[in-house]
């Protein structure tokens, strides 16, 4: 199905207005009008949904969390991008895997099952795209997703 990404985006977000509000969090989101792009809007809202909610949980109150949309010639690139805990480097290798989570201590509190970024990672290739990583314990976390533009 053919998707309008800033609409898109937009909406998926809405969701997370009031857990924002909330926790004295911004997001910010920057995407073109008119790019649209192939994908199935039901399973990759996971993806956001999923990204999102790491970003915000895994973030103390008053940080910022940019969602930012670019195109090039071939693809576009999804890049979601948190101040939050970081992801030891040790870990980093890993947290796409079932069931993972980093150290038992921070993850129990903040619940949840280790499985977030796993089916996002299938999603993403599902849709012939790529998911990658950066963290830095302390600094924040970037998420980048490169998807072809014709799906
Ligand atoms: P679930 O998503 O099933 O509720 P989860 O969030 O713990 O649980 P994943 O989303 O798969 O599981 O993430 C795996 C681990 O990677 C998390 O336990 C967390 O420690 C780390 N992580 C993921 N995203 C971030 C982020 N944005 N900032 C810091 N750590 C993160
Ligand atoms: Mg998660």
């Amino acid at each position: 199905q053919k998707v309008e990404l800033a609409t898109y985006l937009h909406t998926i977000c809405a969701h997370f207005h009031l857990a924002l509000k909330e926790k004295e969090m911004d997001l910010d989101i920057s995407c073109s009008q008119g790019l649209y792009i192939l994908l199935d809007p039901e399973r990759f809202q996971q993806v956001i949904i999923n990204l999102l909610d790491n970003a915000m949980k895994y973030s103390k109150e008053g940080t910022k969390i940019d969602l930012i949309v670019k195109k090039s010639a071939e693809s576009l690139t999804i890049t979601l991008k948190d101040q939050g805990i970081g992801i030891p480097e040790q870990d980093l290798p890993y947290v796409f895997d079932k069931l993972y989570r980093v150290e038992k201590s921070r993850s129990r509190k903040s619940g949840g099952y280790g499985l977030g970024l796993s089916i996002v990672k299938e999603i993403v290739e599902a849709h012939g795209g790529e998911i990658t990583i950066i963290s830095e314990r302390g600094k924040g976390t970037t998420v980048e997703i490169v998807l072809r533009e014709d799906g």
